[in-house]
Order: structure tokens, then C-alpha cells, then sequence
């Protein structure tokens, strides 16, 4: 009999236990929480509002096997899931907000910036990722001096409370800070069709270049009904999920993680081990070297309003890239759901960073900001609200931070025979989609006969 363990029950967590029933007699799945989710959970308030606490929409891959394991609860009852194929997203910047986009829009730089700003990111020589040294210097290199100094570096103040050098240059893709809308909708079409630039800049409108990847979100409830039906898809296939629990111990001989010991003493023997979360519980398991690199964390917390009218913003959700207003993501649920005509008119909030206010003020000041800019009516008044913190919201993604991070995923790869390292654990992955892709890439790559032996 083979037994894998996979530790975190996040979606990466659910969705390698699904796949890994393929290749095991046992799966069993360790979390730590009352249940299973991670960041796709949602959460009732007292009136039946329900609010996510991190991720929304779900949109397929581009791989059939994955959206089948994924997607299977999804397509067997249709009815019960919006679907829609233009993500809609705007953003705001500069005290103003940008409808049909969710990225920086240049031409909201003040005036005397923006066509020089625009000039700089079309003629920079470009730097790869791997050869910067920082942030700054990776954005300097790619975007210009303008872009830069007027939009990279308060945004990754606003966001990380972090100057730009002692930042790693993969940390602008978790913001959105890759590409810039250049201009007018017919400026972005022309310029986009040139290869070198077509990565660097966004279409004005997301009505340009839409992919007809299906997406979705339910109709009642929140995102957390996926997760639902991945414990239920899981539980059918065998696994054994095991929640409020978590591995106090590891027995481990010539290379390999041989035993498990849980919190409450159980022992499982382990021929192979799924690690989703961060690496260095890992190392700390082992008891191998850790550096001393202080590890901060922006605080993140949720802010869940219900509002007496609808909202003026009728998209999605909004990047919030205004470097003068709190809010850094807004999530318009009528605007998901099409209820925007009889509400409730609820949103989520997503702030980071530590602010010198009372809970009260803070979110009094955030409902003021979303109506400067034109989020919300300037007569709409708050129903309820509640606010939340995550547990450690986002890391400080610092150079040596990133480094020590990437140095302890090569150091468990090469001296862990049977661990796959995955999701909180992937060397170079953050969004849902990347991170699954990545997650089915190595396990078939390492456990599907068919593939290894063809
Ligand atoms: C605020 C925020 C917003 C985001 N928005 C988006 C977005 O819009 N789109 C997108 O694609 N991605 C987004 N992401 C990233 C996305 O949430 C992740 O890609 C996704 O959650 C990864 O899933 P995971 O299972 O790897 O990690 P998680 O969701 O973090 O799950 C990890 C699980 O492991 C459990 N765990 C932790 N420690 C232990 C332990 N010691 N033992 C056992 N279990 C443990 C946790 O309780 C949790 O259930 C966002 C992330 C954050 C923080």
C-alpha cells in the first residue's frame, strides 16, 4: 500500500490530493484550519451577505484534465454558476478612476509626465528578470524613469511599505505592475500590435483582446462553494482530510520522509509528500539551517461593507492604485452576481499596510476615498460593516526574503528524494491558474506511467 500526505488544504492542497488518488493506494490530507480553503473561503454575515476573503473568480485553464478535476462540481450543476467570459476590472490612479481596465492608465499622470512617461517605456532597451538586481533597476530598464519614479515606486510604497531597491523584481507581476495602458483605445490597438511592446502595455478596454476562457463565480453563496465541491470530489475519491491538524514531527532517512507524526500523536508512514505550504516549516521540521533574514509582513485585513445604493463602479472589482487612498482592491459583488439593481450592495475591501485609526475611522476614511473617487454615490451610506485581519497577510517580497525563500525550495528539492513542493511552496508561482498548472505539471511528470514510460 502507498501512501502520499499532503500538507495545507488550500486549493492547491485539495486539488493535488484529487490528483494524486490517481497514483496512490492512500491520501491523506493534513490542515491546519477548521477547514478546508486556505484563501478561497467566504464568509455569511449576519443578514445572509456573504463576502470572500481572497480570491473571486474562477477562470478555466488552458488544459482539459485540469479544468475536469477542477471544474467537475461546476459543470455537473451549471444553473448554479454565473459564467461570463470578459473579466471586468477597473482600476484607479491619480485620483481618478478608470473604467475598462484594470491596470495603470499613463495618460492619468499629470500632464506634463505622461507623453514623456510614454516615450521612455516605448524606447527601454528591456532587462531580463533574471538579470535584475531589484526592482528599481528592473524598472528603470523596462519602463523608464517616469513609470518608475511616479508610479512603481509610491504603488510598491502604498503596497509593501518597501523602497524599490530593496525590493526582487518578480514582486510588480502580484500587483498588477507589468502593464501599463498607454493611452486611447486606438493608440493601445496599435501599439500592442508590435511584439515589443505588446508585453509591456494593456489594451484600454477589456472588450480588446478577450480570451474565451470561461469564468465563473455561483449564484448564491461565495467563492468557498468550489472548495466545497473539491472536499466532496476528494472525500469520494478516498482521500482522507484531517482539519485542525498539523504535523508537530518527521521521521526522515536516506533522503527521504519516511513517517509523518501529527498533532495528536498519530504516525503515518509516507512514500511520497506534497508540501503546499511555505518551505520553511519544512526546514524547521528537519531541523535544517534557516538564515536570519527578518521576514515582515504587510498586515492585510477585509473590509466588509453593505451599502444602502448601488454602486456607480458596474465592474468586478477595481485596483485601487490611487497612492493617496487606502483601499488597495474592491470587490463589487452585485456587480458579479447582476443583483446590482436590488442588492444587497455589498463589497469587499482589501487593505494593506497598518493605519494610525480606530477600526471605526478607518473605515469611515475608506468609504470616503471610494466616493472621491467615484467607486460609490456620495449620498450612499454604509448598512453594515465588519472587518477582518488575514492571519499574515502578504510577505514583504524583499530581495533576501525572496532569495532565502527560493535558496530553501532548492536546498528541500535536492535533499528531499520524495517531496513535491507546490503552491505556498512553488519557487516562482502566485495566481491560482499558475500555481495548479505547476502543481499538474510535476505530479504527472513524476507519478503518470504513461507519460514517463512514452
Ligand atoms: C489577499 C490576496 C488576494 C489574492 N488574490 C488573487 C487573485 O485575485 N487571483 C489569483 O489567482 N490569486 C490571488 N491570490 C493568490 C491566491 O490566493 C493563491 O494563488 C492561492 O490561494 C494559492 O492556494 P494555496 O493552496 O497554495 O495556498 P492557500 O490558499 O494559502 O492555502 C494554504 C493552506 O494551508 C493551510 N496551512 C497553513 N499552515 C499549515 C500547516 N502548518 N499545516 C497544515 N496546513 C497548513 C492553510 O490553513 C491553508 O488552508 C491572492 C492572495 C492574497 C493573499
Amino acid at each position: 500500500m502507498t501512501r502520499c500526505i499532503v500538507i495545507g488544504g488550500g486549493i492547491t492542497g485539495l486539488f493535488s490530493a484529487i490528483l494524486a488518488s490517481k497514483y496512490f493506494d492512500n491520501v491523506t490530507l493534513i490542515e491546519n484550519a477548521p477547514k478546508c480553503g486556505g484563501l478561497l473561503q467566504s464568509w455569511q454575515d449576519e443578514s445572509g451577505n456573504f463576502f470572500d476573503l481572497g480570491t473571486h473568480i474562477l477562470s478555466e485553464t488552458s488544459n482539459q484534465q485540469i479544468n475536469d478535476i477542477l471544474f467537475k462540481g461546476i459543470y455537473e450543476n451549471p444553473q448554479d454558476w454565473h459564467q461570463f467570459e470578459v473579466m471586468k476590472v477597473s482600476s484607479s490612479f491619480n485620483s481618478a478612476r478608470y473604467d475598462t481596465g484594470q491596470f495603470v492608465p499613463l495618460h492619468y499622470l499629470d500632464e506634463g509626465d505622461y507623453e514623456k512617461a510614454l516615450l521612455q517605456l516605448l524606447n527601454a532597451k528591456g532587462l531580463p528578470i533574471e538579470q535584475a538586481d531589484n526592482l528599481e533597476q528592473f524598472a528603470i530598464e523596462n519602463y523608464g524613469l517616469i513609470v518608475t519614479d511616479k508610479i512603481f515606486r509610491p504603488i510598491m510604497l502604498k503596497l509593501q511599505n518597501a523602497e524599490l531597491k530593496d525590493l526582487h523584481p518578480s514582486v510588480h507581476y502580484i500587483f498588477g505592475l507589468s502593464r501599463f495602458i498607454p493611452g486611447s483605445v486606438e493608440l493601445a490597438r496599435e501599439l500592442k500590435k508590435s511584439p515589443c511592446y505588446d508585453a509591456k502595455l494593456a489594451f484600454a478596454t477589456y472588450y480588446d483582446g478577450v480570451s474565451d476562457v470561461p469564468k465563473y463565480y455561483p449564484k448564491r453563496g461565495g467563492v468557498e462553494l468550489w472548495i466545497d465541491y473539491l472536499v466532496e470530489q476528494a472525500t469520494e475519491l478516498g482521500v482522507e482530510i484531517q482539519t485542525s491538524q498539523c504535523v508537530t514531527n518527521v521521521a526522515f532517512s536516506d533522503s527521504k520522509i519516511t513517517d509523518v507524526i501529527l498533532g495528536n500523536g498519530e504516525q503515518l508512514s509516507c512514500d511520497h509528500i506534497i508540501w503546499t505550504i511555505p518551505p520553511v516549516f519544512a526546514l524547521k521540521l528537519l531541523d535544517w539551517p534557516l538564515a536570519n533574514i527578518p521576514v515582515r509582513f504587510c498586515p492585510t485585513s477585509l473590509h466588509h461593507f453593505v451599502l444602502d445604493k448601488p454602486f456607480i463602479d458596474k465592474n468586478f472589482y477595481s485596483n485601487v492604485y490611487d497612492i493617496n487612498s487606502i483601499p488597495f482592491r474592491v470587490t463589487f459583488y452585485p456587480n458579479i452576481t447582476n443583483d446590482n439593481v436590488v442588492g444587497p450592495y455589498n463589497c469587499t475591501v482589501e487593505v494593506l499596510g497598518e493605519f494610525d485609526l480606530t477600526e471605526q475611522a478607518l473605515n469611515d476614511q475608506i468609504i470616503l476615498e471610494l466616493k472621491s473617487l467615484g467607486y460609490i454615490e456620495q449620498g450612499a451610506s454604509v448598512v453594515r460593516v465588519s472587518s477582518t485581519k488575514l492571519a499574515m497577510g502578504f510577505p514583504q517580497f524583499s530581495n533576501a526574503f525572496v532569495n532565502e525563500r527560493i535558496r530553501q525550495i532548492d536546498a528541500l528539492e535536492a535533499g528531499v528524494k520524495n517531496m513535491t513542493l507546490l503552491g505556498k511552496a512553488s519557487k516562482k508561482e502566485f495566481f491560482i491558474y499558475s500555481v495548479l498548472q505547476e502543481a499538474y505539471e510535476q505530479l504527472t511528470y513524476k507519478f503518470d506511467d504513461s507519460l514517463t514510460s512514452s
